[in-house]
């Protein structure tokens, strides 16, 4: 059985005790741990100096019955998803897909969450990186811990979850869609909905010598800065156009990529 300490040793040996970072999770792979998901979060908050993660809603999201051309969507294809679609409210649960850790820290006395109603991030001691955040750069407090020397770190997870991807795939001119979601009694209209990520562990590899990796229990740390991530990725697609796509031939916005 894995406790605090297990994961508060793991952390630290990252060595990024002076680094901002955004995190991504999936705690499955340690089993049962002593005092829990909240042990994980202290362990992370004073292991690295500020602390974000995506702390998305895709339960706000509808779609119409039209809307602009090569958007990577079906149009008129979720009329049930619509029905139960809800307005966006900071305290909204963050989406499952994400995962516990998100939520837990979401919920925390001293949390703070931004609040575009699909593409929320929250974080501890992040402000200078959350307020960001536009409607239009919903990314934005990426590029920002980026600028700060901020790293990712992945917990039990592949690059085909790490969000800061979309991030790069956007400086090298990447596509990106529009997608509508229900803030309060309307429907906003949100732009820099990024890519499919389903294809982004090809990065990986290309990652090898600047990734830092510690084995904990039957799971996993990683971690690589941001900005070895960003030069990975943009060199990656300058050499070909179509990398980091996945191979779905019915990804409705990997063929968009492809087609534009
Ligand atoms: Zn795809």
């Amino acid at each position: 059985m894995l406790d605090s300490t297990d994961l508060k040793f793991a952390f630290e040996d990252l060595n990024l005790a002076d680094k901002p970072v955004i995190v991504h999770a999936s705690l499955r792979p340690f089993g049962y741990i002593k005092s829990g998901v909240d042990a994980i979060l202290r362990a992370m908050l004073s292991s690295f100096k500020s602390v974000m993660m995506p702390a998305f809603t895709y339960k706000t999201m509808v779609t119409p019955e039209v809307g602009p051309p090569n958007n990577g969507i079906i149009y008129g294809s979720e009329k049930d998803l619509n029905k139960m679609a809800q307005a966006f409210t900071l305290n909204m649960r963050v989406d499952p897909i994400i995962g516990i850790l998100a939520e837990t820290l979401q919920i925390r006395p001293f949390a703070t969450r931004t609040n575009h109603p699909i593409l929320s991030f929250t974080g501890i001691r992040a402000d200078e990186f959350l307020i960001t955040q536009t409607m239009t750069e919903p990314l934005a407090p990426i590029g920002a811990l980026a600028n700060a020397d901020g790293w990712v770190v992945l917990i039990n997870v592949d690059h085909s979850v790490n969000t800061s991807i979309h991030y790069a795939e956007k400086l090298t001119g990447r596509r990106q869609f529009i997608r509508w979601a229900i803030m309060g009694n309307r429907i906003v209209e949100c732009p820099g909905f990024p890519g499919d990520s389903s294809g982004f562990n090809a990065i990986a590899e290309h990652l090898k010598a600047d990734t830092r990796r510690v084995e904990v229990g039957a799971g996993f740390v990683q971690a690589v800065s941001l900005k070895c991530l960003f030069e990975a990725v943009q060199e990656l697609i300058k050499k070909d156009p179509l990398a980091l796509l996945c191979q779905r031939s019915d990804c409705e916005r990997c063929n968009a990529i492809r087609g534009s």
